[in-house]
């Protein structure tokens, strides 16, 4: 199959002088100070029904950078039955026609959309210029790009034929429609769930997070301009439970890829397991999840200490620490702590937190109200602590944006509240265990860890490194050795977790996509 070659895109410096940095400042500037009125996307209809919220931007919440609108019940049925129709045509068209789409779509971001998309994410999710180059732009491309290259690889397994039989596969979408629901943190996940989907064959009904409508927007208006066919990606957007129910209540749903918290997850899973006892689907839908983390990372003696710091402190607090994948909880020996805490707290120290609109911050605010108070009440708990101490950081303040400070707490329990509870915010937990207790530190490690996302490892020593690959093995789908446990490369390092954090379907890889068809052997006699 003759397809243009994947190559990882490219991140953009946005250093001062630069052509991308002068174009991103302009967009967001003029983003900033107009309104959008984001629809609901069924067929070709862009339905506004009036029932709306208005969107502010998380770092300076009382300015309104425009509305999105919620479905009622017939909305959500309406963009069911449209993706259905649509299917007739979608799920039997060449699939160069489909992959053009996405490779159109890509170098669209690539090119004349790149600034409006990373300015719209900028803007929603409160990124930096450089988190929210290496998501809207470059991981969303980097999604479209190799997605469609692994297409091609799965088409091209075949069975074994002989003498007087052909045997072929036929990779057929699913028999019905999927749902996607994406999480607000990454822009790239919101274009890859519904797209990665629909590339196959499929269509699909796309709930966005509530909290980042406006860049959803973005992605929708790049996927209709690259040509898109009306009907494949539905768009809608209001009350989670009563789209979820239609959604799951309908014996055409096939399948479900999903980025969120466990917790919705789990009743995610038992809605669709009801539904199948009461038989009314026609197939068993496709379970396909990324849920949380409480991301590990352990260091050895042997470590370097600088390197372990920096590792911390860009793996706990890039974006704020809202990824799935952030470094959250850190097991570090005595020996080496001095080190470690003296170069963490000067880097934390020197990150600057504000509006994304000054690309000298490293850290915003994070992304909404909820969330702010949860991390406050964890850092305000931490200060009357007596297992548990605030070594850096510790402020938070609500009054323009959901700004929290990026905080260390330094504690003598290994099970402390912050070492076991997913925050998704910008607090690290360190536990400094005695040097001697390597191994029992390692065992300590897998017996808490109810997720399995991701966790890095430091060390000089091999024999070390071996010993923690082989201890941790089912702690994180994505293990890093001396490296950060964040930042996973499209085509380079698939991702995703088991255990409680998901399927681990590997976003970005062939074995994503297999969940998206079901294949047809055929066998023929001659
Ligand atoms: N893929 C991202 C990373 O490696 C995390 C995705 C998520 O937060 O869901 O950092």
């Amino acid at each position: 199959y003759n397809v243009p070659d994947a190559i990882n895109e490219p991140v953009l410096s946005y250093a001062p002088g630069t052509k991308e940095r002068e174009q991103v400042l302009a967009t967001f500037k003029e983003m900033y100070n107009s309104t959008v009125d984001v629809p609901l996307y069924i067929g070709k209809e862009e339905i506004r029904t009036g029932k709306t919220k208005t969107i502010n931007p998380p770092f300076d919440h009382k300015k309104t950078v425009g509305t999105y609108h919620e479905a009622e019940k017939e909305h959500v049925e309406k963009a069911i039955s449209t993706a259905l129709e649509a299917r007739k045509a979608w799920a039997s068209m060449k699939w160069e026609q489909r992959a053009s789409i996405f490779l159109k779509a890509a170098d669209l971001i690539a090119g004349p959309y790149r600034a409006k998309i990373n300015a719209a994410t900028m803007i929603a999710q409160a990124k930096t210029v450089h988190q929210a180059e290496i998501d809207a732009a470059c991981e969303f491309i980097d999604f479209l790009r190799f997605n469609v290259e692994y297409m091609t690889q799965l088409y091209a397994e075949q069975p074994v034929s002989s003498d007087g039989i052909w045997n072929r596969m036929e990779h057929r979408p699913l028999e019905g429609f999927i749902y996607a629901i994406t999480p607000f943190n990454f822009t790239a996940i919101a274009g890859n769930l519904p797209s990665s989907a629909a590339l196959m064959g499929n269509v699909v009904v796309w709930k966005p997070s509530p909290h980042q409508m406006y860049s959803a927007n973005v992605v929708m208006e790049v996927f209709k301009l690259a040509g898109l066919p009306d009907g494949v990606i539905n768009m809608v957007s209001g009350d989670a439970a009563m789209i979820s129910d239609i959604v799951f209540e309908n014996p055409d749903f096939a399948g479900i890829h999903y980025t969120g918290s466990t917790a919705v997850f789990n009743a995610i899973w038992s809605k669709i397991g009801q539904n199948m006892g009461k038989g009314i689907y026609k197939t068993y839908p496709r379970i396909v999840g990324e849920t949380g983390g409480k991301d590990f990372v352990i260091a050895h003696p042997s470590s370097n200490p600088e390197q372990v710091a920096t590792a911390l402190a860009r793996g706990a607090f890039e974006f704020q620490g809202q990824k799935c994948s952030a470094a959250s909880r850190a097991y570090i020996p005595k020996s080496i702590w001095g080190a470690v805490k003296d170069k963490l707290t000067k880097d934390v120290a020197s990150m600057k937190m504000g509006s994304p609109e000054d690309l000298s911050n490293f850290l915003s605010s994070v992304i909404h109200e909820g969330s702010f108070d949860k991390l406050a009440k964890y850092i305000d708990n931490a200060k009357g602590a007596k297992d548990a101490e605030i070594i850096i950081g510790g402020n938070y303040d609500k009054s323009v944006g959901y700004f929290v400070d990026a905080t260390v707490i330094e504690t003598t329990n290994p099970h402390y509240e912050t070492m076991e509870t997913e925050l998704f915010g910008p607090v690290l937990t360190v536990y400094v265990y005695e040097d001697e207790k390597w191994d029992e530190t390692l065992e300590l490690v897998d017996s808490t860890s109810p997720y399995a996302l991701t966790g890095a490892v430091f060390s000089q020593d091999r024999y070390a490194i071996e010993q923690a690959t082989k201890a941790l093995e089912n702690c994180a789908g994505n293990f890093y050795i001396n490296d950060k446990p964040t930042g996973a490369v499209v085509g380079q390092q698939p991702f995703g977790g088991a255990r409680l954090s998901g399927t681990n379907d590997k976003a970005g890889s062939i074995l994503n996509l297999l969940r998206w068809v079901s294949p047809r052997t055929i066998k023929e006699t001659f």
